[in-house]
């Protein structure tokens, strides 16, 4: 059995909880609400750009398209203008003239309507686009927003467990520094593992592992020397008699 110092088996146990503690710590340093809240905000900010990006470029298509509408159209509308003033001043023009004119203009405005509606059309288009496009850029400037808000509870939350971290760290090296060398190198081998180190006897069973104690293991624990701790012969957990 291990040999301790009765008067540290408190600093034992005060050992194994500062590193129990520390490691609830980091768990939660790495876990923190606060960053997964950023980063899902950071990601939605993303996503909202690259739509952004995506509808700026149809919005540029679609200008184009615009603009070559209202071309037809003022096109044809002169055309037509030009036309009915020929007709109607009749100068020069047979009544055979007269009539192919009038074919002339009838097919020209059949086309200016279909050009209109073409150009209200891609003006409803530009229209619903403009206002998807307005709603992205207020999502993104809220996001933004609550992106700053997140990355300051971000911040605070790191600090505040950034010097938990620190004072846990802080805590058990001057613990581990009043354990003889011996029960110390035992018990980080146990912790190194993944397992616990030491802890208080409590009933039957070993507090590391679980492993229910044998009456021999339970018989050694009641008469344990002062100097000693039981080691648990499964997982290490250096054991401190109860009471
Ligand atoms: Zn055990």
């Amino acid at each position: 059995m291990p040999t301790l110092p009765a008067a540290q088996r408190r600093t034992l146990l005060d050992l194994a909880d500062a590193d129990r503690q520390l490691r609830t710590a980091r768990h939660r340093k790495e876990t923190l609400p606060e960053q997964q809240r950023l980063d899902e905000l950071v990601v939605r900010h993303r996503e909202l750009g690259r739509r952004h990006g995506e509808l700026a470029e149809e919005q540029k298509r679609l200008a184009v398209e615009v603009q070559g509408a209202e071309t037809d159209v003022a096109a044809l509308s002169s055309r037509i203008a030009g036309d009915t003033s020929r007709l109607n001043s009749g100068e020069g023009l047979t009544s055979r003239d007269l009539i192919t004119l009038q074919e002339e203009i009838d097919g020209l405005k059949a086309r200016l309507e279909s050009a209109e509606e073409a150009e209200l059309d891609l003006l409803d288009r530009k229209e619903r686009l403009d206002a998807e496009i307005a709603e992205l850029k207020a999502e993104a400037e809220e996001v933004a927003r609550d992106g700053k808000a997140a990355a300051a509870a971000r911040g605070q939350a790191l600090e505040a467990v950034e010097k938990e971290i620190a004072e846990l760290t802080e805590l058990r090296t001057r613990l581990a520094a009043q354990i003889p060398a011996p029960v110390l190198r035992a018990y980080q081998q146990v912790v190194d593992a993944g397992g616990v180190g030491a802890a208080q006897q409590e009933g039957s069973g070993c507090p590391g592992c679980g492993r229910l104690l044998s009456e021999v293991d339970l018989r050694t624990l009641a008469a344990l020397p002062e100097d000693q701790v039981f080691e648990c012969e499964d997982c290490g957990c250096l054991i401190v008699p109860a009471g």
